[in-house]
């Protein structure tokens, strides 16, 4: 009796068992067929035929351009390390996770602060908190695209003129895309990070590719980091602790929300930047405003012709130009779609692209 019934369960359990086998069959063809379209990666292209001048380097037949002793290695897009396992599951979540991120970045913000707060283009706080709804299509939508063939104008590099691309506010569901295009141009950035939970592979992968990761706080709630001086040093205490532990390296280089000169702090407390400029100082970190704004901070997904633009604007004014952008998901989704634009106008008036030290020129908005 005890064997019938045995026997029955089990072949009960055979069809079971091969629908249960088909279903990961579909699973994984589905995920392979979503890595290949992560993987696709054509490029409408940010230089026009027009545009290619007698001081055009073919980047893939010339890999290694050599200039002042600087080497830059042009790579092709097929050569990239893009898109491990965990691109393939951000998809999925990838929209919950932007939602979020505005939301943790905007709590706590009266109206008035969010009118107030200028001087960082707005940074996060000025965003736009819920005006335009995200829609999924575009998150679907987005490639990354860059080409394996490409031509850019180069430019000899000009001795002690470094540019500093700085991302705020990340790490976001772009960061790789980012890291990406960095990595095509051989371009090295300074990310300016936050807490966000389940982002954890992003803040290694920064520093694992080479890229300066830096504090702008656990929160970025005005009116957490900026009630004191002591509330402040919690709050980098926190993300420093954060980031140690996921990359195993601390920094002591800061940019206050805001930057140094935002006015929205002084609601929480008066003259409270007076004494971080100072303290932060004193405690053996560095602060770094910014002397161009891409100005991705306005609204959301500006133009990326646009963004280009702005950055034109502003650039060629300085030797040591540091460039505010922000790597905060969905909303600045054109930043990233800007990047090989704004890299190859930065390259072209012969800058190379450097990640902050603690020792790198720091712009600062009083100076
Ligand atoms: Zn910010």
């Amino acid at each position: 009796m005890a064997n019938k019934k045995q026997d029955s369960g089990f072949s009960f359990y055979i069809p079971i068992v091969l629908i249960v086998a088909f279903m990961l069959g579909c699973l994984s063809v589905s995920l392979v067929s979503v890595r290949e379209n992560v993987m696709q990666i054509t490029f409408s292209g940010s230089v026009s035929a027009s545009d290619v001048s007698k001081n055009q380097v073919n980047v893939r037949k010339s890999r290694v351009v050599e200039d002042s002793g600087l080497k830059y290695r042009m790579v092709s897009a097929s050569d990239l390390h893009i898109r491990k396992e965990a691109e393939i599951k951000k998809t999925d979540t990838a929209l919950n996770e932007s939602e979020e991120a505005m939301t943790s970045l905007t709590d706590g913000l009266s109206s008035a602060d969010l009118e107030e707060d200028t001087h960082d283009g707005g940074d996060s706080s000025s965003e736009p908190v819920s005006s335009e709804p995200v829609v999924s299509e575009e998150q679907e939508e987005f490639h990354l695209e860059l080409p394996n063939d490409h031509y850019i104008n180069f430019t000899p590099h000009k001795e002690g003129y470094v540019a500093y691309l700085t991302f705020d506010d990340g790490p976001s569901i772009y960061t790789k895309d980012i890291l990406d295009v960095l990595d095509y141009y051989n371009a090295k950035a300074t990310f300016f990070v936050i807490y966000h939970k389940e982002m954890e592979d992003d803040y290694k992968a920064i520093v694992d590719r080479g890229h300066t990761i830096a504090l702008h706080t656990y929160t970025h709630k005005y009116d957490k980091i900026y009630r004191s001086e002591t509330a402040f040093f919690n709050e980098i205490e926190r993300i420093q602790n954060y980031i140690y532990r996921l990359t195993g390296t601390r920094s002591r280089i800061i940019r206050f929300p805001g930057g140094s000169s935002n006015t929205v702090s002084r609601h929480y407390c008066e003259g409270i930047m007076d004494k971080l400029k100072k303290s932060v100082i004193a405690r053996g970190y560095t602060y770094h405003d910014w002397n161009v704004d891409s100005c991705d901070a306005e609204h959301y997904n500006l133009d990326p012709d646009k963004l280009l633009e702005n950055v034109k604007k502003d650039l060629t004014k300085y030797r040591k130009p540091d460039i505010l952008m922000h790597d905060a998901g969905e909303s600045k989704r054109t930043t990233v779609e800007a990047l090989p634009m704004i890299i190859e106008y930065i390259y072209s008036q012969g800058y190379s692209m450097e990640g902050l030290q603690l020792d790198s020129y720091a712009v600062h908005h009083d100076w």
